[in-house]
């Protein structure tokens, strides 16, 4: 497995635009919309995660919605293996199993189908998702990898915002493997 040297690190960061007071004031979001549309940033990132994970035997990436949905589905592509979406609330439309997690204020759920991997006993999984902040949507989404059935062997961001704490927490039940950490 290729480690991503600092310069190339500086590169994937320098493509990610910082927008101040989005979705509300004192939140400094991570777009990585200007990764996405950087066919060098994208593809070397890529290039990276398949580096990393081709040989892992993995079988399925489960992607957290919605921006997790497109580095897991891109990574699925490059690594012939099946993609398994973790949800939002009535939005799957088969049986799910849900998982509810606290927020600074009040609490969220997010879901997967019941069948996500498709009947394989111990389906080992690697969790993917954009960015890491306190961790609440993670911790639940290994716990839902857990309730199908799953055996969630890494859960993966391209960034983890340190300073919450949430990787470090989220480092007491799985494996976590961060590209950029702010
Ligand atoms: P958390 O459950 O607190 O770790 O929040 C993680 C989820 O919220 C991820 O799906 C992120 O896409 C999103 N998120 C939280 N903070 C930010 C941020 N500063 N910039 C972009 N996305 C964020």
């Amino acid at each position: 497995m290729k480690d991503l040297d600092k310069k190339s690190k500086q590169y994937l960061l320098d493509s990610i635009r910082d927008v101040k007071d989005f979705p509300k004031p004192g939140v400094v979001f991570k777009d990585i919309t200007t990764l996405l549309n950087n066919k060098d940033a994208f593809n070397l990132l890529l290039d990276h995660l398949s580096s990393r994970y081709n040989d892992k035997n993995i079988d399925f990436i489960a992607g957290i919605e919605s921006r997790g949905f497109i580095f897991a589905a891109a990574l699925c592509a490059r690594l012939k293996i099946g993609f398994v979406p973790i949800r939002k609330p009535k939005k799957l439309p088969y049986m799910t199993i849900s998982q509810k997690y606290s927020l600074e204020y009040g609490v969220d759920e997010i879901e997967i189908h019941v069948d996500a991997f498709g009947g394989i006993k111990n389906a080992r999984v690697l969790l993917i998702d954009d960015l890491i902040a306190t961790g609440g949507t993670a911790k639940a989404s290994v716990d839902l990898i857990k309730q199908a059935g799953g055996s969630c062997i890494e859960a993966c961001f391209l960034i983890d915002l340190l300073d919450l704490g949430g990787s470090e927490d989220l480092k007491n039940m799985v494996n976590v493997y961060s590209v950029l950490e702010v």
